[in-house]
């Protein structure tokens, strides 16, 4: 399909939608399960089903979508692999509130009622990012899109989850883990956000039970003392070698509780002496383990305070805290409350503060799988680009703890385990059993619990492709060819998807690991609701389109550095989307039909020139890309359109294609014109499909979609290529030098000049001279001469480029005394107005009491004049000099 009208000015959005149903119909993006072609693959990390189009999806489905659009174009077999996340609590929260808003609840509907909700909310509104995704031009085999809770992937889940248990890496057991009251569920670590508030140290006075003194502990949370079941001290500590008693009587409890020596306890920390609440903290938890102190369990999983809290049973947690430490001081035990700053954990869904909790859950035995995840990096099996990244996954594993994945909601796989009622034998299966194998009870109860989020996509890369089957999709594309990610998501999901894979599949699940960047706004902060200054990316494209924006991406993406995006930026690239439409325009009103081969006997100078750049940016392109480095290649491509394409080879060629250089120069250059644009569009088309996609359209020549055109080949550039470019430059740097003069000195564009060059060079006064007509074409001169090194020519402006001289004659063109008083004028002016800027940045009130973003603009109109005085006083020179 052919719109045959090439519209004067690019209207994106027409073109974009009626492209990306072509590609759609044609089934372009799709996948071959067996090809001889090589293998090229991509999962995508699956946005949540709750998911709206993000900055950060934009950037990292942006490079997904430039190497698979790439790789096709060298010619692979490629799978992008697309889905979605069924996100346990995220989508959970979302179907409650909608329930909340209909003025009822889960509890009221029960599970089952509940989770067809979420099924129902998922059918409405869980492909509103995939569409987005599309608008994006995400080039995903869509056929082949999966969801973290299909049948498929539970199936998975089960497997998986069976297998481990039967290893003995997956256990059950009382641990303690973050709690969030709010969702009611245990969190990962991982899952908990850490932020530093300001809170208060309560220092607490613990009488030894012999009555010989007492020994004070120091707490954040004092109402866990109700709970503790020790204290410790370092068994090193000289304060307490003479203590005679070998417990304290718990204030407020009355219990008895021993002392004991641990050599965890910090001694540098207040008194030395360190209270043990084994169900309320982690740390506390393993020193219970050490000594066998029991764990009581003072705040319940709604957040307020058990039988166990003794008098302060029902309180809130933190009611219950403020009847503590009254209680405490009544008693004469509080010492003192001192100002303390520390770390708080929060909910990562809700933002509710977590409180670690002594509870039963499932956990995976983390150590065993990290170990040979580590081992993967180290051979090299993965790589991790950049490769700072390296130590911190080295780190991460390494103290990798054993990971929870135990989830006390609803939405989620079900956890495949059966306990039975009669027994109490826990029976893990795919299905659930007819009855308990130990006592052949028919009274199993399966585990209400679901697994964690990401323990479905810790599957992703082999799930998707069918595992547990053997599937041809497996075979044909596992391990996977790069995974491109934010590094925010470098533990939750890459290093457990590394841990699975290989344990799974025995195969690392990805060659190379690109880890990107983030994308801040323009000042570089990071983007958020609260500061307002949230760039959406679908505004973007409704204003700039999406090429526009893709390409603004690309060119920032710089590795290891954030991308300061901006609307400004943006439509800088429209204008370049612009300056390619408007180039295509122009070259296809020349272009009669295709043309193939290229009669490299007839080429011009321009000619050779742009064939050897072409080569050189196709080679440039391809090993950026192949590098990760899509900045790179982004501005090569910028470069060689805008500058060399667009600025110099259309200009130079103007006369041969309007035919004043004889019908054979034409042909020869209508070959090459075809051949540049041609190419051009092929290297474009992975960052900017959609107008690459419309003007190989409008080109005589090309066949179907530029997805199916192959990528150009390039060779080592060739001596006597490189001959083409070196001549080139020098005639590129005479007519620069010529442009300069003439802005220098305020000449008019429609000013004929009149020019000399001398240069002792032979050979450079050679290539000007067989090229002058070049020159003054492009300089728009009324005449050149070219000499050898003499004479300065008489009232003449000079600029030297390479190993020549170039004298503009002024003659006639200006009037001397005229020009040198209207300039100093000028500068008089000019320096009027500076001394007032300096003379209030010289003032120390005004310094001291403007806003800094005041001074910042007197700062820069200071700078702005000194540059503008500092040219006009060079144009002064060279006028004085040249009419000398
Ligand atoms: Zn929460
Ligand atoms: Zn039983």
């Amino acid at each position: 399909m052919s719109s045959k009208q090439f519209d004067k000015g690019y209207e994106p959005h027409e073109v974009e939608q009626r492209w990306y149903e072509y590609w759609e119909n044609e089934q372009l993006f799709a996948a071959a399960e067996q090809s001889s072609q090589a293998a090229y693959s991509i999962v995508i990390p699956p946005p949540n089903v709750t998911g709206v189009l993000h900055m950060g999806h934009a950037l990292n489905n942006t490079m997904q979508d430039i190497l698979c659009r790439y790789r096709r174009l060298r010619g692979d077999n490629v799978l992008w692999m697309p889905g979605t996340d069924h996100a346990g609590i995220a989508t959970q929260n979302v179907v409650e509130k909608k329930l909340a808003a209909d003025g009822t609840d889960r509890h009221q509907l029960g599970r089952e009622k509940f989770i067809e909700a979420v099924w129902q909310w998922r059918e409405k509104y869980g492909s509103a990012i995939i569409n987005q995704l599309k608008r994006l031009g995400a080039s995903c085999d869509w056929q082949r899109e999966r969801f973290t809770m299909d049948e498929g992937l539970s199936k998975a889940v089960r497997t998986v989850f069976v297998q481990l248990y039967e290893e003995g890496l997956i256990y059950r057991g009382n641990r303690i883990i973050n709690w969030c009251h709010r969702c009611h569920t245990a969190l990962a670590d991982l899952e908990v956000e850490h932020e530093d508030r300001d809170g208060n140290l309560y220092h607490i006075r613990y009488p030894y039970k012999d009555g010989t003194g007492a020994i004070v502990v120091a707490t954040t949370r004092p109402e866990t003392m109700l709970g503790d079941t020790a204290v410790a001290v370092h068994p090193d500590d000289e304060r307490y070698q003479d203590v005679t008693a070998d417990a304290v009587i718990l204030p407020l409890m009355n219990r008895e509780i021993p002392i004991i020596k641990d050599t965890y306890v910090d001694r540098s920390f207040g008194t030395g002496g360190l209270k043990v609440t084994p169900a309320h903290d982690p740390n506390d938890f393993e020193i219970g383990a050490r000594h066998d102190l029991p764990s009581v369990k003072v705040i319940s999983d709604n957040g307020d305070m058990t039988a166990e809290a003794g008098r302060f049973e029902g309180l809130d947690r933190f009611e219950c805290r403020k009847a503590v430490v009254k209680a405490l001081e009544d008693e004469g035990l509080l010492v003192k409350i001192e100002p303390y700053r520390h770390s708080v954990g929060h909910c990562y869904r809700c933002k509710t503060v977590v409180e670690p909790n002594l509870s039963k859950q499932w956990f995976v035995s983390a150590k065993p799988l990290a170990e040979e995840a580590i081992a993967a990096v180290k051979s090299g099996e993965t790589k991790i680009i950049p490769e700072m990244w390296t130590n911190t996954y080295y780190d991460w594993m390494n103290n990798i703890r054993d990971w929870c994945v135990s989830r006390q909601i609803w939405w989620g796989h079900q956890i495949p385990a059966w306990t039975c009622g009669d027994c109490d034998q826990i029976v893990v299966a795919m299905e659930a059993p007819p009855t308990c194998p130990g006592c052949s009870s028919k009274n199993l109860v399966q585990e209400t619990d679901v697994l964690d989020t990401w323990f479905s996509s810790a599957l992703w890369p082999f799930s998707t492709m069918g595992w547990p089957d053997q599937t041809p999709l497996l075979k044909t594309f596992y391990p996977t060819s790069v995974l491109v990610t934010g590094f925010d998501i470098l533990f939750f999901w890459v290093a457990r998807m590394m841990m699975m894979g290989i344990h799974f599949m025995h195969d690392v699940p990805f060659k190379d690991v690109y880890v990107h960047a983030l994308v801040r706004d323009e000042e570089g902060k990071k983007m958020s609701k609260s500061k307002g200054n949230v760039i959406d990316p679908l505004n973007v494209i409704d204003q700039y389109g999406t090429d526009a924006f893709r390409f603004t991406l690309a060119a920032f993406a710089a590795q290891g550095r954030d991308i300061k995006m901006s609307e400004k930026r943006v439509d800088g690239y429209r204008h370049f989307i612009n300056k390619l439409w408007n180039a295509a325009r122009f070259s296809l009103m020349h272009l009669e039909r295709g043309y193939g081969e290229i009669k490299t006997q007839n080429l011009s100078l321009p000619d050779q020139w742009i064939l050897t750049r072409l080569e050189g940016v196709t080679k440039d392109v391809a090993e950026a890309l192949d590098g990760y480095r899509f900045n790179e290649a982004a501005g090569a491509l910028y470069n060689f359109v805008w500058h060399e394409f667009c600025d110099w080879y259309l200009e130079a060629v103007k006369p041969a294609l309007y035919d004043k250089e004889g019908p054979q120069a034409k042909e020869a250059t209508q070959s090459v014109l075809w051949r540049v644009l041609h190419d051009t569009l092929i290297l474009l088309h992975p960052f900017i499909p959609f107008v690459t996609e419309e003007i190989w359209h409008h080109m005589p020549g090309t066949n179907g979609s530029i997805m199916k055109a192959d990528y150009p080949e390039y060779a080592a550039v060739s001596r006597q290529n490189q001959q083409s470019v070196s001549k080139m430059e020098i005639l590129m740097n005479v007519i620069t030098g010529i442009r300069n003069v003439r802005g220098e000195m305020n000449l008019a564009p429609s000013l004929s000049l009149q020019v000399m060059v001398q240069s002792e060079d032979g050979q450079t006064r050679e290539i000007i001279d067989t090229h002058r007509d070049l020159v003054i074409n492009l300089a728009r001169l009324s005449g050149l001469t070219v000499k050898n090194t003499g004479h300065r020519p008489k009232s003449s402006a000079t600029a030297v480029v390479n190993n020549a001289s170039i004298f503009v004659d002024l003659e006639g063109i200006i009037d001397f005394a005229k020009e040198i008083q209207r300039l100093e004028k000028e500068i008089n002016k000019l320096t009027g107005e500076l001394t007032k800027v300096d003379k209030k940045l010289a003032n120390e009130g005004f310094l001291s009491k403007a806003p800094a973003e005041v001074i910042e603009k007197v700062k820069q109109k200071q700078d702005v004049l000194l540059e503008k005085q500092q040219k006009l006083q060079m144009n002064l020179d060279r006028i004085k000099e040249a009419g000398a």
